[in-house]
C-alpha cells in the first residue's frame, strides 16, 4: 500500500481474506459450498481452475486513512501485493466463477451433472475432514456456565 495507485484506492486488498477449497467433485462437497454462502460476506470463486472462498472481513491494522497501520512489519503477502494488478481493478476482475448466493451453486451442480443437488444425508464414510460448527467450543462455554 505504498504507491501512487494506493494513495487514491480505499484499501480494497485489506478487506477480505481468501483461503484455497479443494476442487468439489462430491453433491457432499457442493453441499458444503452452498452452506459458505448462506453466511453474510462469503463467496466463492474459482480462478484459474482453483476454488477459493473468501471472507469479506477487514484487516485490524488498517487505519482510518485506510493506510497500513503496521507498513514495515506488515505480512509477506501484503509486500508481494502488486498495485495495478490487484483488487483496485474491481468489477473487472476475471474469475472463472464467481458465487455470491447459494442458489448459484444449484444452477452449476445442475448444469454441471445434469441433476439437481439435494441434501441426501451421510453418503457412506466421509473421505476428509468437513467444516464444523463448533459445537464442542459452544458446549463447553456451556458446560462452564452451568457449573
Ligand atoms: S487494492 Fe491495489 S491500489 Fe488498492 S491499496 Fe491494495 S494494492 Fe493499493
Ligand atoms: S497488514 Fe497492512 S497491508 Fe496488510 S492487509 Fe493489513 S492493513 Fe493491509
Amino acid at each position: 500500500m505504498g504507491s501512487l495507485l494506493c494513495e487514491h484506492c480505499l484499501a480494497a486488498c485489506c478487506r477480505y481474506i481468501a483461503l484455497p477449497l479443494d476442487k468439489p467433485t462430491t453433491a457432499r462437497d457442493y453441499d458444503d459450498i452452498r452452506w459458505y454462502l448462506m453466511h453474510q460476506g462469503v463467496t466463492v470463486f474459482v480462478e484459474e481452475g482453483d476454488w477459493y472462498v473468501q471472507f469479506q472481513t477487514r484487516c485490524k491494522n488498517l487505519a482510518a486513512d485506510n493506510r497500513c497501520g503496521i507498513y514495515e512489519s506488515r505480512p509477506e503477502i501484503c509486500r508481494e501485493y502488486e498495485p495495478g494488478e490487484c483488487d483496485y481493478a474491481g468489477g473487472t476482475y476475471e474469475y472463472d466463477n464467481l458465487f455470491t448466493h447459494p442458489q448459484q451453486i444449484d444452477e452449476y451442480y445442475l448444469q454441471k451433472t445434469g441433476r439437481k443437488l439435494e441434501p441426501a444425508g451421510e453418503q457412506g464414510p466421509r473421505r476428509r475432514a468437513r467444516p464444523a460448527k463448533r459445537k464442542s467450543a459452544k458446549r463447553s462455554v456451556l458446560v462452564a456456565l452451568t457449573s
